[in-house]
C-alpha cells in the first residue's frame, strides 16, 4: 500500500447542477489510483464552496455524509476562483503529500490524474494540466485565450502555455507557496515562481458537463489584466519607451516650429496643434491608468487583507489550527 495522501481541490461557485454528476467521477479517480497503489486510502476530494448562492454548499455537506473522502470547506462569501483554489490548497497543506486542484465541471480530463501521480512518483513537484486540444471551445475563447498566453509572455510572465488552474502540487512547494504572501493572487504565475522540478501532461478538454461557465469576456479580460500586472512591471516600462519616443518627436515638432517661424510661415497649423495635442492628451491618460492600476495594487496589497475567510467546514479541526489561520495575511 503506498502511503502518499493526496488531496483532490475543487473550487465551486454556483455548481448544483454539475456536482452531482463530477464529484462521483473525483471519488471513482481516487478509489482507482488507491487500488493501483498509488496513493493512500486517506485522500480526500476537498471542495471549496466560493460563496455559491445555490445549493452547491448543501450537495457538499450530503456528500461529506455520505462517504468520508469527501471533505469541504465554505468561504464566507465569493472571492473568485483563484482564491478559492488558494484556500483549498492551504486548508490541505497540513493534512497531504499532494494536491490536485481541478475545476468542478469535469472539462478537464480526469483520467490526467495518473499521470500526474506517476510523475511526482518519477521525482517531480509540479506536474501541470495541458490542454493538448481546444477543440470543444469556441473559435472565440479559444482565440482570447492563446492571445492572452503570448501577451503574458512577451510581458515576461512566466506561465506554462494553455494550462490554466489544473495542477499536481506537492508538499513542499506547497509550504513554500504559503510564503507568497500577495493578496493579488495569479496562480498560474505564482506556482512556476516558485521553482522545484516540473514537468507537463498532456489531455483534451471537453465541454462543460452541465451549468454554465462564470467566465464572460469581462471577467477574462480582468483576470488577463491582473495576471500582467502581478507578473511583470513591462507595461510601465513600455511607458518610459513610449515616453522617450513621444519626446523625441516632441523635439523635432519644436525644431519644425521655430525653423518655420523664422522662416515666416508660422499662420497655418491649427490641425498639426490640434493632432499634437490630442495625441499627447490621449498617451499620458493612458499612461497614467496603467501606473495608477499598479498603484491600486500596491494600496490593496499594503493593506494586506486576509486573501479567504473560511467560514464552515464539513469536519473539525483542533483549536489551535484554527488560531492559525489569520496569520496568513501577516507580512
Ligand atoms: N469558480 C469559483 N468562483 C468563481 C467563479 C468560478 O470558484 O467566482 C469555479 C467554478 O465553480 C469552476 C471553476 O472555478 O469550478 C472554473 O469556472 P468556469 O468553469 O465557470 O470557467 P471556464 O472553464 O468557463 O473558464
Ligand atoms: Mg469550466
Amino acid at each position: 500500500m503506498n502511503d502518499t495522501i493526496l488531496y483532490i481541490v475543487v473550487p465551486c461557485y454556483n455548481e448544483e447542477k454539475v456536482l452531482p454528476i463530477t464529484a462521483p467521477m473525483f471519488l471513482g479517480e481516487i478509489n482507482t489510483l488507491v487500488e493501483a497503489g498509488k496513493i493512500s486510502p486517506d485522500s480526500r476530494v476537498l471542495f471549496v464552496n466560493d460563496g455559491s448562492k445555490d445549493k452547491t454548499w448543501e450537495i457538499i455537506q450530503s456528500l461529506s455524509k455520505e462517504d468520508p473522502h469527501y471533505i469541504g470547506i465554505c468561504q464566507s462569501r465569493n472571492r473568485g476562483h483563484q482564491n478559492a483554489v488558494l484556500a483549498g490548497l492551504m486548508e490541505a497543506k497540513d493534512h497531504c503529500d499532494i494536491t490536485i486542484s481541478i475545476d468542478c465541471d469535469g472539462q478537464d480530463d480526469i483520467s490526467a490524474m495518473e499521470q500526474m501521480v506517476d510523475e511526482y512518483h518519477g521525482g517531480c513537484e509540479v506536474v501541470y494540466g495541458v490542454r493538448s486540444r481546444r477543440d470543444t471551445d469556441t473559435f472565440f475563447k479559444r482565440f482570447t485565450a492563446e492571445s492572452f498566453y503570448h501577451l503574458l509572455k512577451w510581458m515576461g510572465g512566466e506561465v506554462v502555455f494553455n494550462h490554466a488552474d489544473y495542477r499536481l502540487i506537492s508538499n513542499r512547494v506547497l509550504q513554500e507557496l504559503a510564503n507568497f504572501k500577495e493578496v493579488n493572487i495569479f496562480l498560474r504565475g505564482m506556482v512556476p515562481l516558485v521553482g522545484f522540478k516540473s514537468t507537463s501532461v498532456y489531455y483534451a478538454r471537453t465541454e462543460r458537463l452541465a451549468g454554465e461557465s462564470h467566465y464572460p469576456l469581462k471577467k477574462m479580460l480582468m483576470l488577463a489584466f491582473d495576471g500582467i500586472t502581478s507578473l511583470s512591471v513591462k507595461p510601465i516600462r513600455l511607458i518610459t519607451s513610449l515616453g522617450l519616443i513621444v519626446a523625441a518627436l516632441s523635439f523635432l515638432g519644436i525644431l519644425w516650429a521655430v525653423i518655420g517661424s523664422f522662416l515666416g510661415n508660422t499662420v497655418s497649423g491649427w490641425a498639426s496643434t490640434t493632432c499634437i495635442l490630442c495625441f499627447l492628451g490621449g498617451i499620458q491618460l493612458l499612461s497614467l491608468g496603467i501606473i495608477g492600476e499598479y498603484v491600486g495594487k500596491i494600496y490593496l496589497e499594503t493593506k494586506a487583507r486576509p486573501r479567504y475567510i473560511i467560514s464552515e467546514r464539513t469536519y473539525d479541526i483542533p483549536e489551535e489550527a484554527r488560531q492559525k489561520e489569520p496569520a496568513l495575511s501577516e507580512k
